[in-house]
């Protein structure tokens, strides 16, 4: 597991920050922090992080659900107030899905990989 935290970015964007070894974390650490800027990857963010995006299983946030009626821009409004919620929380993630998505040289990724053991 690591720790990120995700915090508000401009133009309604988020930012997910790899929280350091000391609990802090910085949006302006451009090694340790991954951008969502477009609206259709906020519901698979938020599914990594927690969220539902929809229960029947038929939609991954970016087309309609046939079974409820909600529409991707539906999925994407909730996903935006999960993430709104979580914002300035530190999470506890599996590596596999941000492991690979950080940018080279993210010493904390190693420091909190190498302390799990
Ligand atoms: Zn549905």
């Amino acid at each position: 597991m690591i720790q990120v935290a995700v915090e508000p970015y401009i133009a309604g964007s988020y930012m997910v920050c790899l929280v350091k070894p000391d609990g802090s974390w910085s949006t302006r650490d451009e090694k340790n922090t991954i951008l969502y800027q477009t609206d259709w990857d906020y519901p698979s963010l938020a599914n990594n992080l927690g969220h539902v995006v929809c229960p029947h299983g038929t939609s991954d946030g970016t087309v309609a659900c046939k079974e409820c009626g909600k529409t991707a821009t539906d999925f994407i409004t909730e996903a935006c107030n999960f993430l709104d919620e979580l914002c300035g929380v530190v999470l506890e993630v599996g590596e596999g899905y941000f492991g690979g998505l950080w940018p080279v040289g993210s010493e904390y990724l190693e420091t909190q990989l190498y302390k799990r053991d």
